[in-house]
């Protein structure tokens, strides 16, 4: 399992329109944050592969023309809030490559059966408030997205053969219920997880549990990745700030942990001093190998 970080930043993305600050002027490419957005490459069991996409945001054209990105089996949705939703309109391109007619890639026969988004049901009823014409039959011309819209609440799987397993994971984002997304893949050295936990500032032990559960932890698996929403060192009402996101690591554990969501406030070699310079203060995070923000274009995968 492969998952590449198309963006990492906070809804304004970084640099911010209009803003002179030194993080928004900084040359460091890792100072460059698209609105979050994840790209998860799975195999069946046969060796095929699978593409996951986690949001789907303003920026996501640029970020799918950046990664080469040309096969997606499903979308992830987080939350119905713009900056992980609003590139939903460029899946219409998906809809017709994926179609087939290789020689002819934007051919506008749509024979492939609807990309399924998985959400939860308050995401869902958004999704179609916002892209009322997306669920229409009467929708003139042919050029939209080709979506299903599932409301998810178990533990499932994309692929026939399936081998990884994906859980939603409910989390609190201010009043918003989110769904945070734990990926398991069972392999020949028993499961190995990533988890991918944004938008919140909120998570129950409850929703802690099923993370431990489902990665197998007491039964030889391994959380490889936990990848969290860690905004920004001042505290926020509807996001972790630096030190929850360290706090909320140290309840849930994970071999290694990436900060995503960041905003301007702190550039990317800022953040990574600051954690280094607090990890200590949770003794739930001496096992954690490395606790580092993200960065787009990052990948990190199941194995390491
Ligand atoms: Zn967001
Ligand atoms: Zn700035
Ligand atoms: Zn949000």
């Amino acid at each position: 399992m492969k998952l590449t970080f198309l963006g990492t930043g906070t809804s304004h993305g970084v640099p911010v329109i209009g803003c002179d600050c030194e993080v928004c002027k900084s040359t460091d490419s890792k100072d460059k944050r698209g609105r979050c957005s994840a790209y998860i490459q799975l195999q069946t069991k046969d060796n095929k592969d699978k593409f996951i996409l986690i949001d789907i945001g303003p920026d996501f054209r640029a970020q799918a023309l950046r990664e080469n990105i040309r096969q997606i089996d499903a979308v992830l949705l987080t939350h119905a809030h713009a900056d992980h939703m609003f590139g939903l309109d460029d899946l219409r391109n998906f809809s017709c490559i994926m179609s087939n007619k290789p020689d002819n890639p934007l051919n506008e026969k749509y024979d492939k059966p609807p990309i399924p988004i998985y959400t939860n049901k308050p995401a869902a009823t958004m999704l179609r408030t916002c892209f009322p014409y997306l669920f229409s039959e009467k929708a003139e011309g042919g050029g939209h997205a080709k979506i299903s819209v599932i409301e998810q609440t178990q533990s499932f799987f994309i692929e026939e053969t399936g081998i990884t397993e994906i859980t939603p994971i409910p989390m609190k984002h201010g009043s918003l219920e989110t769904t945070g997304w734990l990926l398991t893949e069972k392999t020949s050295e028993g499961p190995r997880s990533i988890a991918y936990l944004t938008d919140c500032n909120f998570i129950s032990d409850e929703s802690i549990a099923l993370i431990k559960e489902k990665s197998r932890l007491s039964d030889g698996g391994r959380l490889v990745h936990l990848v969290i929403d860690g905004l920004r060192i001042k505290e926020h009402s509807t996001h972790f700030n630096f030190l929850q996101a360290l706090e909320a690591s140290s309840k849930i554990g994970g071999e290694n942990v990436w900060f995503t969501h960041l905003t301007h406030n702190s550039s990317h070699i800022q953040t990574a001093a600051y954690i280094e310079e607090h990890r200590a203060e949770f003794p739930g995070l001496a096992a954690v190998r490395s606790i580092l923000p993200a960065y787009d274009g990052l990948v990190i995968t199941s194995g390491s």
